[in-house]
């Protein structure tokens, strides 16, 4: 027995929250994101079904979001959610951890720290759809929603097409400095304006809100303009109205959740948009779907945001870590 080897422990990664942004950068979750919406389409990796509550306490909602992808043997999910209340305590209001599993055993291989990673990786999703929607020349950006998840979306946004200037509109108007800082932080003019001017001045428009009650109107975009509707995550939220839906090019990552939880679900519900008529961001990735064809057209994206983005950009982070040297590993 003495001159058996010992086997070694088995371990677990552990990536803390506070190392990820010494890990992935806007570029390297657009890379991975993009690579992922990519290989979906290739039908090599899926989405489980989604599960997200509301748990009934602290307002939170509650939930799982997870996947596989046979190419890059990314397995395992994000839990977490959404709790309201905890900016009031310093707090994000978005806690999430991702948890990587070996696709070969499965056993447990990695804890993430899923915060940052998830704004990141929302980020890039839109950031994917103005590279293959938005219109080439664009110039005018525009934001609806300054919350926390605004600022990672212009930076994102701003990286894929040479933009003039940014506006604004938020519903809780005492929270436009965020957007006014981001913007000068890329040395961009910014200005709050009207939902009117908004829609008809913008080339690419994103949403990112909360909100259950569509905020832009069919009626205020007036142009060829790419909107990518990223709050919608549940049932119920709405953020743009659906005729906008109705005319519109309709792009998203995944369609089981455009329809259920994202912004198509309520243009479906009342029989404006027909399902077959939404395509995967990944067709046009991968050269099956034309994207735009006109600097007339309405495009939209609807970023429902898919458990395989998460762990994507958890699958970089913990070979970053490991190459860096900063992934602890515990015996488990
Ligand atoms: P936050 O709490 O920091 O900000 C909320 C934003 O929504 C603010 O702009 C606020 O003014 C606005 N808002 C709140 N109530 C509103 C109302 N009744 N009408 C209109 N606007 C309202 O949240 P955040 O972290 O910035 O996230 C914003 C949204 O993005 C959330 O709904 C979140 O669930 C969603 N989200 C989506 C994805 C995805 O992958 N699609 C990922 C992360 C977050």
């Amino acid at each position: 027995m003495g001159d058996k080897p010992m086997a070694s422990p088995d371990t677990v990664i552990i990536v803390p929250e506070a190392e990820i942004a010494g890990l992935i950068t806007a570029e390297i979750a657009f890379d991975a994101v993009e690579a992922t919406f990519a290989a979906m389409s290739r039908r090599s990796a899926y989405n489980f079904p989604v599960i997200r509550e509301a748990i009934g306490h602290a307002e939170a909602l509650y939930g799982f979001k997870s996947g596989f992808d046979r190419e890059s043997l990314a397995l395992g999910l994000k839990s977490g959610g959404y709790w309201p209340g905890n900016e009031a305590k310093g707090l994000t209001n978005h806690q999430s951890t991702v948890i990587l599993f070996d696709a070969d055993s499965g056993r447990v291989k990695a804890l993430v720290g899923g915060n940052l990673l998830t704004a990141l990786r929302t980020a890039a999703a839109s950031a994917v759809s103005i590279k293959y929607l938005a219109p080439k020349d664009a110039k005018v950006l525009g934001m609806i929603g300054a919350g926390h998840q605004s600022a990672f979306q212009m930076r994102a946004a701003a990286q894929q097409r040479s933009f003039e200037r940014v506006i604004g509109w938020n519903y809780h108007p005492e929270m436009l400095s965020r957007l006014a800082n981001t913007a000068a932080e890329l040395g961009l003019p910014f200005e709050s304006v009207s939902l009117n001017e908004l829609g008809q001045t913008a080339d690419v428009i994103i949403s990112i809100t909360s909100s259950f009650e569509p905020i832009l109107l069919d009626r205020q975009v007036t142009g060829g303009t790419h909107i990518a509707c990223m709050g919608t995550d549940t049932k119920g939220k709405q953020e743009v109205e659906a005729g906008i839906l109705e005319r519109a090019t309709v792009f998203t990552d995944e369609v089981a959740q455009s329809i259920s939880i994202g912004e198509a679900q309520h243009a479906v519900a009342s029989g404006k948009l027909a399902e077959s008529r939404i395509s995967e961001i990944g067709s046009v990735i991968n050269g099956d779907h034309a994207g735009r064809q006109s600097d007339s057209e309405l495009t939209v994206f609807d970023g429902t945001g898919v458990g395989l983005q998460d762990l994507a950009v958890a699958h970089v982070a913990v070979d970053i870590a490991k190459q860096k040297g900063v992934a602890q590993e515990i015996s488990f």
